[in-house]
């Protein structure tokens, strides 16, 4: 049987730019990036996305549902 995998996503199109998955990262590993969605918000990027530990804080944070992890196989 395969074990699932975690993948971190983000939803581009859908942040607004606030900031508050940043804040609770506790492994830093979100910023606010440069480039702009279709709706002018500058998005959340992965800045080093081999320290996060898929602890899926920032989907519960985001009141946007951009952001977060789901399970794979
Ligand atoms: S899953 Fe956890 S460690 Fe990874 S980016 Fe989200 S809050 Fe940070
Ligand atoms: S909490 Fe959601 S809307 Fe806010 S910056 Fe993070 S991904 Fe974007």
């Amino acid at each position: 049987m395969s074990k699932k995998m975690k993948l971190h996503l983000i939803e581009s199109v859908r942040c607004k730019s606030c900031g508050l998955c940043v804040e609770a990262c506790p492994k830093q590993t979100l910023a606010i990036g440069s480039d702009l969605n279709p709706q002018g918000y500058a998005y959340v990027i992965q800045v080093a996305p081999e320290k996060c530990i898929k602890c899926n804080v920032c989907r519960i944070v985001c009141p946007d549902v951009a952001i977060g992890v789901i399970e794979a196989n």
